[in-house]
């Protein structure tokens, strides 16, 4: 196993200070591997998650070579030729398990934005205290962006959001942990072959969730509360202006419409279960309140904004990869994790083989289906 940095080296180096995890610690599980501390439906700190991923290392006996930057691998004769820093390596089979939140993805035209303006993204930002005074643009959402917005926002400094295609999820939903009712009622299990548009699926944001020990839902209502002015998506930069969609009202009613179809699978899961009378009863929640004439334009070298966080997604880099697997939008070529290349195979992307297979806790089941299948390829050629 080869790693560039040390151990869970994104999470000590690529995430910011304030970050937990938004699954519940009962569901961090690895093989062999459970949480075991004192708050099973707490949330991890990023210490919490290095020191478990630490353990997992060395339960599991892996043999893991730190420091081993991969800067080339290609075919070669029936497998593969590594350069890495630490000495070339020959091997018949590869498993590039390198993440799929390697780069940010930022939109071309931030290089239009007046260099007056700071941007930052969210792998170099660490706390609200590395920004200038003034206005933040949290450009994105997400899982992501509205942690960051809400963070920025009570730090003092006035947070416009730029809001796109987004999943609203509450915290709790009838008691429980919503990840929960993800879990228990199947719909983080179903598999990539039985997902009607898997494209899509696997570009899908990450919901709106963050964990804090108060269990609190944020979500664009709850960011609007704390003064948060809303914008909707970011689609350009003219003469020093960034121009925002309208549509805001529309995009809201997607979001909350989804989230209520959601709701109704737990219902209806709850019910054929015979769980109703251990949860809470079922209830909806406020539709998301647009703002009366969101803002269309703002012009960026007023001064009214002072830094840019680029809460956009993020991407895999593959710059390292010299096997022709990687398509024209930068993503590996695979069927459930077994890449278009004999001996190669991948693991850890969105909806590898389920919906949890970006997860922590969607390794265990995808890691084994993928080795059986590389274990068979392995077993033929000898
Ligand atoms: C902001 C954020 C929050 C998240 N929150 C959660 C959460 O709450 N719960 C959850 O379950 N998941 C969460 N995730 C998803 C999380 O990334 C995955 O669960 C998990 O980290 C994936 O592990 P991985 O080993 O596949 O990828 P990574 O953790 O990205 O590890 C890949 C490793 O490969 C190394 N590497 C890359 N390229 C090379 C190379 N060329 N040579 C050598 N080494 C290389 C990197 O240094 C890195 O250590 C979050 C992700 C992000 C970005």
């Amino acid at each position: 196993m080869l790693e560039r940095g040390e151990v869970a080296n994104s999470w000590r180096h690529e995430r910011w200070d304030s970050l937990r995890l938004l699954t519940p610690s009962w569901q961090s599980r690895l093989p062999g591997l459970r949480y075991e501390g004192p708050d099973p439906d707490g949330y991890m700190t990023m210490g919490e998650v290095t020191e478990f991923i630490e353990r997992f290392a060395k339960v599991s006996g892996a043999p893991v070579r730190t420091g081993a930057d991969v800067t080339s691998v290609r075919r070669a004769g029936d497998g593969y030729h590594l350069t890495t820093s630490g000495g070339e390596i020959d091997c018949r089979a590869v498993v590039i398990a390198s993440g799929a939140c390697n780069r940010p993805a930022v939109p071309p035209f931030a290089d239009a934005v007046p260099a007056s303006v700071e941007q930052l993204t969210p792998l170099r930002y660490r706390h609200p205290a590395q920004l200038p005074d003034g206005g933040v643009l949290v450009v994105g959402a997400s899982a992501t962006g509205v942690q960051l917005a809400a963070e920025i926002q009570q730090s003092g400094r006035p947070v416009t959001l730029s809001v796109g295609e987004h999943v609203r999820l509450p915290r709790t939903y009838r008691g429980r942990d919503v990840l929960w009712w993800m879990d228990a009622a199947g719909v983080w299990d179903q598999r990539y072959d039985e997902v009607e548009d898997l494209t899509r699926a696997r570009r899908l944001p990450s919901p709106q969730l963050v964990g804090t020990p108060e269990r609190t839902t944020l979500d664009l209502n709850a960011l609007t509360s704390m003064g948060v002015e809303l914008v909707g998506r970011w689609a350009a930069v003219r003469d020093g202006r960034a121009l925002f969609s309208g549509g805001l009202r529309n995009m809201f009613s997607l979001a909350d419409l989804k989230m209520e179809r959601l709701l109704d699978t737990f219902d209806e899961w709850a019910e054929a279960e015979g769980l109703d009378a251990e949860v809470g009863p079922p209830g909806r929640f406020a539709p998301t309140r647009a703002p009366q004439a969101a803002r269309l334009h703002l012009d960026l070298g007023s001064g009214e904004i002072r830094a840019i966080v680029w809460a956009t997604g993020f991407r895999p880099d593959y710059g390292w990869l010299d096997v022709p697997v990687v398509d024209a939008k930068g993503q590996l070529r695979h069927e459930g994790g077994v890449v278009d290349s004999p001996g190669l195979y991948t693991l850890g992307l969105p909806v590898l083989r389920r919906r949890r297979s970006s997860f922590i806790c969607g390794i265990e089941d995808d890691a084994r289906e993928v080795i059986d299948h590389l274990a068979r390829y392995l077993a033929v050629r000898r």
